[in-house]
């Protein structure tokens, strides 16, 4: 197999993968308007799948929301409930949890595409994978077993929590290769430092870590303790799930497989298109899928994109880091700001632990911005003086960041609420008018 999984269509041109995604939009559409929500949008906007010349012509399709899926996912079936074989369901990060379906063949194209991923980044079928994410209706934990059962890696559904066990599950197995929330990546060196174990002891060589945004700060923090390569993986459960787009080698933006996904970069307010490099609202159509396929969905997630030849030799487009949700934005005095720009400055410092909590309150008239930052074990110390300075330090490099000056408290390691799923990163306590 060598380099690539599927060498046929990872490096093909970028006109040749465009010709491919004209021919399966074509099918796409087709099979999407025997379902009766399709069907109707469809109809009432006069589109066939004669309607596209080139690729461009996608735009005559009206967008997919959230909303649209949260209440009409049954009648975007395009084939009867018999032929259904699985359901998953979003984890309801931003309210209401979306469902989806799933055939037997779109369970088979997404276990490949995560196969494919997973190879990419040099998981063999010498690896021992650990799969750390939760089982059951979210995607990441059946999604990356059966992509890595389907490459041959031994696999080990550990799921997630449990964090004593998920250590001596890698020592009694000797993982190579991980799958972790990176919010909980740090959470778990805690825990290693409890049983005594260095994780740079154990074989693990390759972490794949998404899920949630972070910063590249946060994964620099997960290589150097882990001593491995943290890949970078994106999904969502409304396409598939995790295998959306994933870092290749050069760990330089995650290449979407667009063979599978016809990608769009749209400006969340104008919903017109926007060039390489400006961070829009990615915007998806599956090109394969069977059972519910979408058209132009709504991610609400936020990225650029790089149309540059990769020099891992493959050619379709690579994402930038998410930058975060349309609704994640903090709207505080006016100034707009994503979570990540936090996590960026906060996993930058040294003195700074695995967590912390941003707090939005209305204090009269004011809105404050509170962030408790938990501090390393070694630098919470009873000088006074010195964690003065250091709250006065975390304070400027936020400020200069984020144009807002925050107030910020310093806790205990390991003090501030910790799940074992997505972090919770902002509560906001205003009153919302
Ligand atoms: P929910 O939208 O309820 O969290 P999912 O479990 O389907 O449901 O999660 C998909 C979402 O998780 C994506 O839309 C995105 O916001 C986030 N996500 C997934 N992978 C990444 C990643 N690598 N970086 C940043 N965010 C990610
Ligand atoms: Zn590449």
């Amino acid at each position: 197999m060598g380099k690539y999984w599927d060498a046929g269509i990872e490096t093909l041109k970028f006109e040749e993968l465009q010709k491919v995604q004209l021919e399966r939009l074509r099918q796409t559409v087709a099979r999407a308007g025997r379902s009766p929500f399709y069907g109707e949008r469809l109809r009432q906007a006069g589109i066939t799948s004669d309607s596209f010349q080139s690729l461009e012509d996608i735009r005559q399709i009206p967008l997919t929301s959230k909303d649209d899926l949260r209440a009409h996912s049954r009648d975007m079936l395009t084939v009867p409930l018999r032929d259904i074989i699985r359901v998953h369901a979003s984890s309801g990060t931003t309210g209401q949890a979306t469902v989806v379906y799933y055939t037997r063949t779109d369970i088979e194209l997404w276990a490949d595409l995560v196969a494919r991923s997973l190879y990419m980044t040099g998981l063999r079928a010498d690896d021992v994978f650990q799969n750390m994410m939760g089982y059951g209706l979210f995607t990441g934990g059946l999604g990356f077993h059966y992509g890595a059962e389907r490459l041959g890696a031994m696999t080990i559904p550990a799921g997630a929590g449990n964090s004593k066990r998920q250590v001596q599950l890698m020592q009694q197995f000797a993982t190579t290769a991980i799958h972790i929330i990176p919010s909980y990546a740090l959470f778990l060196l805690t825990t290693f430092a409890e049983l005594n174990v260095d994780p740079q002891d154990l074989p693990l060589r390759l972490a794949y870590i998404g899920a949630e945004p972070y910063s590249a700060e946060t994964r620099q923090r997960i290589e150097e303790a882990y001593g491995l390569k943290a890949y970078n993986c994106y999904g969502l459960s409304e396409l598939n799930g995790p295998g959306v787009a994933f870092e290749c080698p050069e760990q330089n933006g995650s290449h979407v497989w667009e063979d599978s996904f016809l990608l769009e970069v749209l400006d969340p307010e104008t919903l017109e298109p926007v060039g390489p490099g400006v961070v829009g609202e990615l915007v998806f159509t599956n090109l394969t899928r069977q059972g519910m396929p979408l058209l132009r969905y709504r991610s609400r997630d936020l990225a650029s994109y790089d149309d540059q030849p990769c020099p891992c030799g493959r050619h379709s487009r690579r994402i930038s880091r998410i930058q975060g949700r349309t609704d994640d934005m903090i709207i505080i005095k006016g100034v707009n700001i994503f979570p990540i720009q936090i996590d960026r400055v906060l996993m930058g410092l040294p003195e700074v632990d695995a967590n912390y909590l941003v707090e939005l309150k209305q204090e009269g008239a004011n809105e404050t911005m509170v962030v408790k930052v938990e501090v390393k074990q070694d630098y919470f110390r009873e000088d006074l003086k010195f964690l003065k300075a250091l709250q006065k330090k975390i304070t400027e490099a936020l400020k200069s960041d984020l144009l807002v000056t925050p107030r910020v408290e310093l806790v205990e390691h390991n003090s501030l609420p910790r799940g074992e799923g997505k972090a919770v990163r902002v509560v906001d306590y205003r009153v919302k008018g």
